[in-house]
């Protein structure tokens, strides 16, 4: 029987984080495992051979944050490349600003249409207001209405529909929230205080974070399938709960993508970083990841995302769907886990949550800091 103080399961941003403080703060022995053949989880990245462009396996990875203290703690393990993210979305076979603000209403309307709308949203909600496409749709007036049904159908329903299987009303509220409408001429997807991407890349900054003498990493193993090998005082999982517990009250479902990479022989594929289809084809979105680091190379490097549904065995967990009747299957695994003495869940899998990743760094912290509140002597 092998025995170390403390098990981080999962070599994600979750795991490195919780791992880090452990050994950097508390003095202690942490042991990281993961099933995985690399450690990162979600924001894996590595530079693609034929075009030398740093590409993210798991899918497009944009930081932003307005949490200062989750950016000061990252940037101990990285440099920055300032990046502001830009998004558009084929409509009607123009490129439209996305989040829908008012550029994109003189994308997609003649001049004068614009104009009424411009004032009627501008009058009823505000400049610089965010709104979310659930409310805008319950609107009174008329004009506002056509226009709520317009960019539902047009931005929302066919990508809701082909992301997550359910139309934009059959999930919380949150999730099409992510995306609102937005008053305003800020032409940036999000609008947080720092946004950025990892100089050398993610999987860069998360070894650098877990290099210390303290930690050791096992990569390639279940868990599940060695845990009655090891002892330990403390037990960080953060993998699927469920899965955790046998999936003793069922399975919590996700959603996953089929993600191809393609390259081509030229500059440029397109012409921003990120294109949504939300009308055209099987992929909700293409990303160029050139434009992530600004790198200019001879040849590029796109992704297309299919969305599929996740089976055990087949893909990976992708996103927790948000819903109640989830929520209400989750909070069964939750009082369970809440009864373990010294076993401690958290991130995107263990919480269930469609968390970003400053949150799951700041889940961490906060996290660490309970613990290390325990480990006190009183004074
Ligand atoms: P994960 O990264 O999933 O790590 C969990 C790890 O645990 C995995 O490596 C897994 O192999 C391991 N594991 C699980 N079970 C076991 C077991 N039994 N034994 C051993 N190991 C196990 N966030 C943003 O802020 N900006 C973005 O632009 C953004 N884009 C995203 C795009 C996509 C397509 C996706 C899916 C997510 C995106 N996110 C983004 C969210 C971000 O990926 C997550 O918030 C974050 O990576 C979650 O980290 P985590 O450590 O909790 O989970
Ligand atoms: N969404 C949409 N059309 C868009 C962009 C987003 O319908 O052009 C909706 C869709 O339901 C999506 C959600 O908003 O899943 C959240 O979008 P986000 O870009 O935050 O998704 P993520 O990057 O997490 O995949």
């Amino acid at each position: 029987m092998m025995y170390v103080k403390n098990v981080v399961v999962g070599c994600g941003l979750s795991g490195a984080v919780i791992a880090e403080r452990i050994a950097s703060q508390l003095n202690e022995s942490v042991l990281i495992i993961d099933r995985r053949s690399h450690i990162g989880g979600n924001v894996y990245d590595y530079e693609d051979q034929s075009s030398g462009v740093m590409v993210h396996k798991y899918g497009p990875h944009v930081f932003h944050t307005n949490n200062k203290l989750v950016w000061d703690y990252l940037s101990q393990f990285t440099e920055w490349h300032y990046f502001m993210y830009r998004v558009k979305a084929i409509i009607d076979g123009n490129e439209v600003n996305i989040p829908f603000n008012l550029d994109s209403l003189y994308k997609v309307f003649p001049k004068s249409i614009a104009e009424k709308l411009e004032f009627k949203l501008i009058d009823e909600f505000g400049f610089n207001k965010k709104v979310p496409i659930l409310d805008l749709n319950k609107s009174n007036d008329d004009d506002l209405k056509f226009l709520a049904n317009f960019i539902y159908e047009k931005v929302f329903l066919g990508y809701t529909v082909k992301q997550w299987g359910v139309k934009p009303e059959d999930l919380d509220k949150s999730v099409s929230s992510r995306v609102p409408i937005y008053i305003s001429k800020d032409n940036r997807y999000f609008q947080d205080k720092y946004q950025a991407i990892p100089l050398h890349g993610y999987t860069k900054m998360v070894e650098k974070a877990i290099e210390h003498p303290l930690i050791s990493v096992k990569l390639n193993t279940d868990f599940l399938n060695i845990k009655k090998s090891i002892q330990y005082d403390r037990l960080f999982f953060t993998g699927p709960i469920d899965e955790f517990f046998d999936y003793e009250f069922g399975k919590l479902p996700y959603r996953s993508l089929d993600i191809k990479f393609v390259n081509y022989d030229k500059e440029y594929f397109q012409s921003c970083p990120q294109l949504n289809y939300p009308e055209n084809y099987d992929f909700t979105r293409s990303v160029e990841y050139k434009y992530y680091l600004d790198q200019y190379t001879e040849r590029t490097i796109v992704s297309f995302e299919y969305p599929r549904p996740f089976e055990i065995g087949i893909n990976e967990r992708y996103y927790p769907i948000p819903n109640d009747i989830n929520q209400q299957l989750y909070r069964k695994y939750y009082d369970k886990a809440t009864n373990l003495k010294n076993t401690y869940f958290l991130g995107r899998l263990a919480d269930y949550k469609y968390y970003n990743m400053d949150q799951v760094v700041e889940r961490a912290l906060i996290l660490f800091n309970t613990i290390e509140g325990e480990n006190k002597c009183p004074d």
